[in-house]
């Protein structure tokens, strides 16, 4: 999501005529886009934005965006002093603005206001990618989980119109794009704004049936609004990919409680019985995390046990990282870091059995796969597939980056499959 934000800042600013330069040093306007989920990735900043300071040319402009300058606000320009603007993801709308008012002699501009319900649209996004496109069509977070800074940094829930999503996708389509990735923090708690009220299941549908798109991704999906609508609209249309992110972050019920997740054990454990009953073989990942205050040995246990019941696909694991602002900060019983690292290093480490077991399984198998890239090493190239799945494949033929391919899977190791694309040969005779 961040790297699409950057994607849509760069939109605005290239419409405005600004142009863009390879390295900082040559720019005359410097934005960083920053995280703060975990504090290691809110730490990075302040070390980068000295070596900003370091380059800085005389004149250079250089502001801070997304959610450390959401979080700490005007408390950057007191840090780092030679930062003129600060502004977090809500605000982008008025980053023109803002930069009017740089260049009208102004010393320090802010835009720190989540109380909007407007969406951050753009005529212009510069994609980095010329066939998968990103595509936010929900901002910001209602969901409160009390770990989490999103609902401070991103704001609340807003939604894009279900018509100015397709018209966007319908405009991708019509310059070569083949794959779209709806993004949301919760994409599935997706609300259209409009009279038509569609529904996320039919907006899926709606844009994997538009002439051209022959993949469409989602990301994330909430455990409370993910229902059978989406699954059986996986089912119904193949260009819905058969891939679903459904963080679980806990297999404790009162963990789940503790983070304020709106879901138990079981109740999470239905939906993936629900998933895994479908007609397409869905693949499926989530998101851990191991230490949060007050998990027990027996509470880590549930949450390896989680792993043997949903055989997930892949995994992105986490220690507890406290938050600023965030209700568990204030909780009791915090975990040593030590036991954090012990606990991940466990979970890891089943989890990639896990992977190992389930790709194996798609040993024989064709799976179709997306161009994406090509080796250094002759005849080979890699690209995903349909279920989210790195393939690094053998293909003697000049393949063309972007081309969906057919792909027999040969072996597999915990974090991609190894495959061979069929060789045709034209035989004469009978
Ligand atoms: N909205 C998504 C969801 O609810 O699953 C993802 C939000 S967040 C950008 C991605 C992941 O970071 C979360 O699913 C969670 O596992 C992890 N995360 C968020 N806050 C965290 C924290 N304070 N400490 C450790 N991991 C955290
Ligand atoms: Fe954060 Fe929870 Fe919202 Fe995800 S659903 S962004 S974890 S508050």
């Amino acid at each position: 999501m961040n790297e699409h934000d950057s994607e849509k800042v760069a939109g605005v600013l290239l419409a405005r005529g600004y142009r863009q330069v390879e390295f900082a040093e040559q720019a005359n306007v410097v934005l960083y886009n920053t995280c703060s989920i975990r504090e290691k990735a809110a730490q990075k900043v302040f070390s980068r934005l000295g070596e900003y300071r370091l380059t800085q040319r005389d004149g250079q402009t250089i502001g801070v965006l997304g959610c450390v300058a959401q979080q700490e606000g005007q408390k950057i320009f007191t840090r780092a002093p030679w930062v003129s603007l600060v502004c977090g993801s809500a605000s982008y709308r008025k980053l023109p603005e803002l930069l009017a008012q740089l260049e009208a002699g102004n010393r320090r501009v802010t835009g720190l206001d989540t109380d909007t319900d407007e969406t951050f649209e753009t005529e212009v996004t510069r994609r980095d990618n010329p066939w998968r496109a990103y595509l936010t069509i929900i901002e910001g977070c209602d969901k409160a989980c009390s770990y989490c800074v999103v609902p401070f940094t991103r704001g609340p829930e807003r939604s894009r119109t279900s018509a100015s999503i397709l018209e966007e996708v319908r405009q991708l389509a019509g310059v070569g794009y083949t794959e779209v990735q709806l993004l949301g923090q919760t994409v599935n708690s997706y609300a259209d704004p409009s009279a038509k009220k569609m529904r996320f299941s039919e907006l899926l549908v709606a844009v994997a049936e538009l002439p051209g798109i022959r993949r469409v991704r989602f990301t994330t999906s909430h455990p409370r609004d993910f229902g059978k609508d989406i699954v059986e609209a996986i089912e119904a249309v193949p260009a819905i990919c058969e891939h679903v992110h459904l963080p679980v972050q806990s297999g404790s019920t009162k963990v789940l409680r503790g983070m304020a997740r709106t879901y138990t054990r079981e109740e999470y454990l239905e939906k993936i019985a629900m998933l895994r009953a479908s007609k397409r073989e869905i693949s499926l990942t989530t998101d851990l995390i191991v230490g949060f205050p007050g998990e027990t040995e027996k509470d880590f246990e549930e949450t390896l046990s989680l792993l043997d019941v949903a055989q997930y696909d892949g995994a992105f694991c986490f220690k507890y990282s406290p938050r600023p602002n965030t209700p568990s900060l204030k909780m009791e019983d915090a975990i040593p870091e030590e036991e954090k690292s012990r606990r991940l290093a466990m979970l890891l480490e089943k989890q990639r059995e896990i992977q190992r077991a389930r790709n194996e399984k798609l040993v024989g198998r064709e799976l179709e796969v997306m161009v994406e890239g090509k080796s250094k090493k002759e005849f080979q190239w890699s690209g995903h597939t349909s279920g989210n799945k790195v393939m690094n494949f053998t293909s003697r033929a000049q393949e063309s980056l972007g081309d969906y391919v057919q792909v027999k899977v040969v072996a597999a190791t915990p974090n991609s499959l190894v495959g061979e694309k069929r060789q045709w040969r034209v035989t004469s005779g009978e």
